[in-house]
């Protein structure tokens, strides 16, 4: 059975008062269902409402659910106003996961390539797991330049940490052009990209790529989430509108039985 990793990216959504309920909820769902270890859940909460999604998840005595960060900056410690720090993240029991360079980040906030390659060996380094987010433009889609863009992006890391850091490492394939647009890529479309990046991944070590979780995301909703969960080369999802609600969330899980 494939194994497969749903995460549900908040983004700058939901409040304090519905974790409480969501995690209730979610958390009694998982626990009648059985694993089989083929399926892992996380969740990636606003960085101000980790700690209280952690202590819920304690009092719930939960081990299905991990928490994932959106985002930490590039310093570890020192006069960086209004940042957050790996060091701090990695003392929430929960977090497993953290994002780099979602290109929300790379569009609103300006980030390059160069600096998102040093998150990500920040992340390997404090023993997190980077999910690193790739995706193409619509223009650079239409110009039939998608490989290319998800090559550099993927490059740029491979210079700086080398294609080990690939091992235990997440890539998100998010063409831009889907995200938050109510109309995900096509399972062929998918399937060609995912095909591409595990393979560029092989031609440094087979292996890593064999093992390599490529999650898609960009509109994923309970109507579609069967037919790319179903992709050969898909490991899993990450999802923005459709996991701010509790039930809609569940719906897509449903849909890895
Ligand atoms: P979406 O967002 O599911 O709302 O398209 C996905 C993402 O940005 O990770």
């Amino acid at each position: 059975m494939k194994k497969l990793l749903i995460i549900g990216n908040w983004k700058l959504n939901n409040n304090k008062k519905i974790i409480l309920d969501f995690c209730k909820k979610l958390n009694s769902y998982l626990s009648t269902i059985n694993y089989d270890h083929h399926l892992k859940i996380s969740i990636a909460p606003p960085i101000l409402h980790l700690e209280t999604f952690n202590l819920i998840l304690q009092q719930l005595h939960n081990n299905h659910i991990s928490l994932t960060a959106q985002n930490i900056d590039v310093n570890i410690l020192g006069s960086f106003t209004g940042e957050t720090s790996i060091s701090m993240l990695q003392e929430i029991e929960n977090i497993k996961y953290v994002i780099v360079g979602h290109s929300e980040r790379r569009i609103h906030h300006n980030e390059t390539k160069e600096l998102i390659a040093k998150k990500f060996k920040l992340v390997k380094s404090f023993k997190l797991i980077p999910i690193l987010c790739i995706g193409e433009t619509k223009e650079e889609k239409n110009a039939n330049k998608a490989q290319k863009i998800c090559k550099e992006q993927i490059d740029t890391i491979i210079q700086l940490v080398g294609y080990q850091a690939f091992d235990k490492a997440i890539i998100a394939y998010e063409p831009i052009w889907a995200i938050g647009s109510n109309q995900s890529a096509s399972t062929n479309y998918i399937q060609y990209m995912h095909q591409f990046i595990r393979h560029y991944i092989s031609r440094y070590d087979i292996n890593i790529s064999k093992k390599l979780i490529i999650q898609y995301g960009g509109s994923v909703n309970k109507k579609n989430a069967l037919e790319i969960l179903s992709v050969k080369d898909v490991n899993g999802v990450l999802i923005g509108n459709s996991s701010l609600d509790c039930d809609q969330f569940i719906d897509i899980i449903k849909c890895t039985k």
